[in-house]
């Protein structure tokens, strides 16, 4: 059986970013920018002063204390009209642009106007005035032409400000996949009824609808799909259109478990099925080749099926696992598989089984340490418990106690998710 890292491997071989769109700026956070952004402007647009307080010669302040007639008051947004020559300066406000003959501004703080009328005169006392003091030079920032953002960046809020600062409305960027889920199974009935007997709640269609959003996908639900051949075809058939499919259920080994023969019946090539890991065993992927839209180098590229076991845990954890980081890639983010560290176990832990665990935990920091407690669970149909999870921790094969205070690996659940 595939190991997880190798079952990563070939889903990652498949999945390619997807080609650039022009994107309204407003639309565009979270995305990958494709192009690399100039600046239009420099930044600042000229000298600014960095606090409100006095625009003055240096030379003046020499002695530490200067009586000085005020010429002007300018705040942000106004132009100087005087030249500060010597014995003279100007009131400027945070961000005003300083006049000509001023070579560093003093804090309002280290003065005191000594004569009202008009503007008046003001005495500074400030030691040590140096060139440049309080001045944020002409372009410091960024110069016009210069290169303010690369392409590749995720866009952040930060990145937001970057675009607004260099005038831009629209920027190109990584297509944001989409994704359709198809929770299967005749037990399911939607969250708004109320189950009868023998039949569950669809908590997967929510559950794995947003853990795709989170990824970065344009993620909807197809609805359930019963256990029936036809139906799976026409719904699967529609999921298609998608980049991304995640089915839930129907998978294993029961005598329902119909999917893989009906996506072979539509053509998905399969690239695996069944991958050494608990939970989530039964996990098939497949891709139907060059359906998708081409990309910047031309390559066509496929449309990735993912077939995820049904009991919820099973689910979250080959998502997580498996279609986060191939979603990061169609984003053009590059592997967002979970981040992974080492943790010292807070409790003792019995792990038993035979296949890699991923066993839902509470990953802390504590007096520079982390620490991880593995939580109480019942197994992949308890949904519940992974509420209080932050982190898998991972529990090699084979029969063990673990002793509190042993090192272990741990992958932390991505945060919002
Ligand atoms: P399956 O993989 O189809 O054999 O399903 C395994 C288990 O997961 C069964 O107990 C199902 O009832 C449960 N299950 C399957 N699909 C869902 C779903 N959409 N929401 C909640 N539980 C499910
Ligand atoms: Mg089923």
């Amino acid at each position: 059986m595939l190991s997880v890292a190798e079952a990563l491997q070939l889903v990652l071989s498949r999945a390619k970013p997807k080609p650039p769109v022009d994107c309204p700026v407003d639309a565009a956070l979270a995305a990958v920018l494709a192009e690399d952004i100039a600046s239009d402007v420099d930044s600042p647009p000229h000298d600014k002063s960095l606090v409100d307080g006095y625009a003055v010669r240096a030379a003046d302040l020499a002695a530490g204390l200067a009586e000085l007639e005020i010429l002007e008051e300018v705040t942000a947004g106004a132009v100087p009209t005087q030249t500060v020559r010597r014995g003279t300066t100007t009131r400027v406000m945070t961000g005003a642009p300083i006049p000509h003959g001023a070579d560093a501004v003093v804090m309002i703080e280290h003065s005191h106007v000594v004569e009202s009328t008009s503007l008046g005169r003001v005495q500074i006392r400030a030691k040590q005035t140096a060139a440049g003091q309080n001045i944020m030079r002409r372009a410091a920032s960024m110069a016009r032409g210069q290169m303010a953002l690369r392409a590749g960046c995720e866009l952040r809020a930060v990145e937001m400000g970057v675009l607004a600062e260099v005038g831009r409305t629209h920027v190109s960027v990584v297509g944001r996949p989409t994704l359709s889920v198809l929770p299967t199974g005749n037990e399911l009935v939607p969250s708004d009824q109320a189950p009868g007997a023998g039949q569950i709640r669809n908590s997967n269609g929510p559950l794995l609808v947003a853990a795709a959003q989170t990824a970065g996908a344009v993620a909807a639900s197809l609805g359930i799909a019963r256990d029936d051949h036809e139906q799976l075809r026409q719904l699967i058939g529609r999921g298609l259109k998608s980049d991304v499919l995640v089915i839930s259920g129907g998978v294993s080994a029961g005598v329902l478990d119909l999917v893989p023969e009906v996506l072979a019946e539509l053509g998905i090539e399969q690239v695996f099925h069944k991958v050494n890991l608990k939970p989530g065993k039964p996990l098939w992927f497949g891709v139907l080749p060059g359906g998708g839209l081409e990309n910047a180098s031309g390559a066509s590229g496929d449309k990735l099926v993912f077939g995820l076991p049904g009991n919820p845990v099973s689910s979250l954890v080959c998502f997580e696992l498996f279609v986060r980081p191939a979603v990061g890639v169609l984003a053009g983010r590059g592997d967002t598989s979970l981040g992974e560290v080492a943790a010292e176990l807070a409790i003792a832990h019995v792990h038993r089984g035979d296949r890699p665990t991923f066993h839902p935990a509470r990953l802390v920091s504590a007096e520079g340490r982390m620490l991880i407690e593995p939580l109480r669970w019942q197994g992949s149909g308890d949904l519940r418990t992974l509420v209080e999870a932050n982190a898998l921790a991972c529990f090699p094969a084979g029969d063990r106690e673990y002793r509190a205070g042993e090192t272990i690996r741990a992958l932390r659940l991505p945060r919002p998710w």
